[in-house]
C-alpha cells in the first residue's frame, strides 16, 4: 500500500491502474467497521482500490467539532493496509483548499433541507470536496454509506446533474451489537451518554415519526423526519451532551 501526499503524486500512482477498475472510498479516517464494509465492497469489485483520507474543514459549520475530530494516521493506515487498500490519498488542507480557492458545488434543494438546516453550508464543503477528489481520482466507482443517506441523495444528484462517468455504490449501515450505528463520534460518549444514545435506533425503528419523537424525549432532537430519498427513510439528528448523533431507516425496501 502506497500513501499519497499530493495531487500530482496519487495521479502518477494511477496510471498504471487506469486499464482496470478504479474504486475509491473517501474517509476522514478514524477509521470503523462501517468504513471496513466500504473498503472490503471495493476490494470485492475493483482491481484498484484508493481510499482518501481528509477530514474536510469545509463540512464542518462548528470549528469546535473540527477540532476535537478525532484524529489517528498511524492506525487508519494500518486498518487501511489489512483491508487490502492500495493507494491512500491524504493531503493536506493546504493541497485541497491552496490559498485563493473559491470554487464551491452546491446541492441547492437536497443540500438544504434536514442537516442542511442545522449545519448550514455542510453539503457545498462535502459537494465540492467529493467532486474534487472524483476529479483527481477518476474512479468508475465510488463507495458510501446509507449512514448518511443525505449525503447519498446528495452525491448522486451531483453525478447525475454533472454528467459524471463513475457510479455509486450506497452499503447498509454498520450498527453496533447495541443498535447503535457505529461512528467515529461516538467515542465521545461517555458510559452514561452511550446509554442515553440508544434511544435513537430504538425511536427510528418505530419507523414512525411521531412515535419516534416521543421516544427521544429528553434528549435534544435536531429532527425527525421522512426524508424523501431513493428509498425513503426515518431520519433523525440528535445531541447527546456535546456529541450529535445522526441515523436512519429505510420505509422501503431499497430499489
Ligand atoms: P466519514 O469518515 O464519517 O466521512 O465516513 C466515510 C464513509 O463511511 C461515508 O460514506 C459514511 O457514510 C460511511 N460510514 C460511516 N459510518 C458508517 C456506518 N456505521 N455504516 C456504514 N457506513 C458508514
Amino acid at each position: 500500500m502506497r500513501t499519497c501526499r499530493t495531487i500530482s503524486h496519487i495521479r502518477t500512482a494511477l496510471e498504471p491502474c487506469r486499464d482496470g477498475t478504479i474504486g475509491l472510498v473517501p474517509t476522514m479516517g478514524a477509521l470503523h467497521a462501517g468504513h471496513l464494509s466500504l473498503l472490503e465492497a471495493a476490494r470485492a469489485e475493483c482491481s484498484t482500490v484508493v481510499m482518501s483520507l481528509f477530514v474536510n474543514p469545509a463540512q464542518f459549520a462548528e470549528a469546535g467539532d473540527l477540532d476535537g475530530y478525532p484524529r489517528d494516521e498511524e492506525r487508519d493506515l494500518a486498518a487501511a493496509a489489512e483491508a487490502g487498500v492500495d493507494l491512500v490519498f491524504a493531503p493536506s488542507v493546504e493541497e485541497m483548499y491552496p490559498p485563493g480557492f473559491q470554487t464551491w458545488v452546491d446541492v441547492t434543494e437536497l443540500g438544504a433541507m434536514l442537516e442542511g438546516v442545522h449545519r448550514p453550508g455542510h453539503f457545498r464543503g462535502v459537494a465540492t470536496i467529493c467532486l474534487k477528489l472524483f476529479t483527481i481520482v477518476r474512479p468508475d466507482l465510488v463507495y458510501f454509506g446509507r449512514k448518511d443517506a443525505q449525503q447519498v441523495a446528495v452525491l448522486r444528484r451531483l453525478i447525475s446533474d454533472l454528467a459524471l462517468e463513475l457510479e455509486l455504490r450506497d452499503l447498509p449501515i454498520v450498527r453496533d451489537a447495541d443498535g447503535l450505528a457505529l461512528s467515529s463520534r461516538n467515542a465521545r460518549l461517555s458510559p452514561v451518554e452511550r446509554e442515553r444514545a440508544l434511544a435513537l435506533p430504538r425511536a427510528l425503528a418505530s419507523r414512525d415519526p411521531e412515535r419516534a419523537r416521543a421516544l427521544l424525549d429528553g434528549l435534544e432532537v435536531d429532527y425527525v423526519e421522512i426524508a424523501p430519498f431513493d428509498p425513503p427513510v426515518l431520519a433523525a439528528a440528535v445531541r447527546v451532551g456535546s456529541t450529535r448523533l445522526i441515523d436512519n431507516v429505510p420505509l422501503e425496501e431499497v430499489s
